[in-house]
């Protein structure tokens, strides 16, 4: 994961490290590399600037150009800094009691991901003793339908659809009453998709979110998508306010900068993360974790 923003954070530090006791010069050369790593990995320019500027003012101070090793002292404030930015810690999903109904709406651009991640999350809630339901709200597409189905099957877990509707709010209604009848107390709403973002697009969701009132609203996005994701993250923000986002393909050669900058631009936390095509591919968002992933 992030091999490439690992490696050229490691060489930056190499080259601190290199220098025995730093002057300012030699501490102002390795933090630009530094920052030169994070855009390579398509971290925002705003996000890597504010960052460097956090990392400067305390890297360049006595304190640190004095220490007998300033290379591991620059190490741990850019942990610290990556934390900070990529925190705090968040992944609950705010579930209600277990006799009441938790509705989860879960949106995304067609490929982010979405539908896998809606069986991913039931089937993490199925291990801790919940009862999801997963609900087709995508009725554009026969095939969103097809594909949550087979999820449904393969995880033992039941899925409510209904072919025959177009109103997405009726059919997230009914499967509301549906969950209540099975005795499930968390519907997934996997809603639709598309390749962009548009009008009709966010005027359903929205639709959806003002009528049905969602007890949290999740944006799932493509990690290795940069900062394509992190754009889609603030728009769909501006409509639906997003309770999190859920980040997939960190597992493949994802450059990082997405990640690292989601919830500085939206402010939304990232809850989960997806780290491979099976459905147990799913992992709770944890800054520490990620920031030591990081930095290797
Ligand atoms: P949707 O159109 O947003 O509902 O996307 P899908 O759930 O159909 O997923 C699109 C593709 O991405 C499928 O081939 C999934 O197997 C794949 N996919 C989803 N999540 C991940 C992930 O975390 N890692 C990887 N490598 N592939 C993923």
């Amino acid at each position: 994961m992030f091999d490439a923003l690992q490696e050229n954070l490691g060489a930056a530090f190499k080259t601190l490290r290199g220098q025995g006791k730093l002057s300012e010069a030699n501490m102002r050369d390795g933090l630009k590399l530094v920052e030169k790593s994070l855009l390579e990995a398509d971290v925002s320019y705003e996000v890597a600037r504010a960052f460097m500027k956090r990392v400067s003012d305390q890297a360049l101070g006595e304190k640190v150009l004095q220490s007998l090793r300033p290379s591991e002292q620059v190490i741990g404030i850019v942990y610290q800094e990556l934390v900070n930015l990529m925190g705090p810690v968040d992944h609950s999903l705010h579930l209600k009691g277990k006799g009441e109904v938790t509705v989860l709406m879960m949106c995304g651009l067609q490929g982010s991901g979405k539908t896998t991640t809606c069986g991913k999350l039931g089937r993490l809630l199925k291990q801790s003793g919940r009862k999801p339901l997963l609900v087709a709200a995508d009725l554009q597409r026969p095939a969103a339908i097809d594909q949550l189905h087979v999820l449904g099957e393969q995880l033992d877990i039941p899925v409510y659809s209904d072919r025959t509707s177009q109103d997405p709010v009726k059919v997230t209604g009914a499967a509301v009453e549906q969950a209540k009848r099975l005795g499930a107390d968390v519907v997934i709403l996997d809603t639709a998709g598309r390749l962009h973002i548009d009008n009709e697009l966010m005027d359903q969701l929205k639709r959806v979110d003002s009528r049905c009132s969602p007890d949290q609203v999740y944006l799932v996005v493509d990690g290795m998508t940069g900062q394509d994701a992190v754009n889609s993250a603030k728009a769909f923000n501006e409509a639906l306010e997003l309770d999190g986002v859920i980040m997939t393909k960190l597992d493949g050669d994802a450059r990082g900068g997405a990640a690292i900058s989601v919830k500085e631009v939206t402010g939304v936390p990232l809850k989960f993360m997806g780290t491979g095509e099976h459905l147990e591919n799913l992992e709770p968002f944890h800054p520490e974790r990620m920031a030591g992933r990081i930095l290797g």
